[in-house]
């Protein structure tokens, strides 16, 4: 069974942004170390395709996307197989 890296990316922002927002509201310190290792793994899920992290963008920056589509080889990361150059580099465009 394979879990689409889009979904981990997705389900670690949900993650992220509650504790987060636990945190601020709450003044609770503590928190900032769980949001902390979540954060890291969240930006660690690479595309399969290229194995970029979906979190950077092509000069490495983090930056949030909604979009499934890979910022630098064009993989749709709601799929589990890696698709063909062909059908990844079109999407780009
Ligand atoms: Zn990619």
């Amino acid at each position: 069974m394979c879990i689409p890296p889009y979904y981990k990316y997705l389900f670690l922002a949900i993650i992220v942004g509650t504790l987060v927002i636990l945190a601020v509201f709450y003044d609770r310190v503590y928190y900032f170390i769980p949001t902390f290792v979540f954060a890291i793994m969240w930006s660690r899920v690479a595309c399969l395709k290229c194995h970029e992290p979906i979190l950077k963008d092509k000069n490495g920056w983090y930056i949030f996307s909604m979009r499934s589509t890979c910022r630098h080889c064009g993989q749709d990361t709601l799929l589990c197989e890696i698709e063909s150059d062909e059908v990844a580099s079109q999407r780009l465009k």
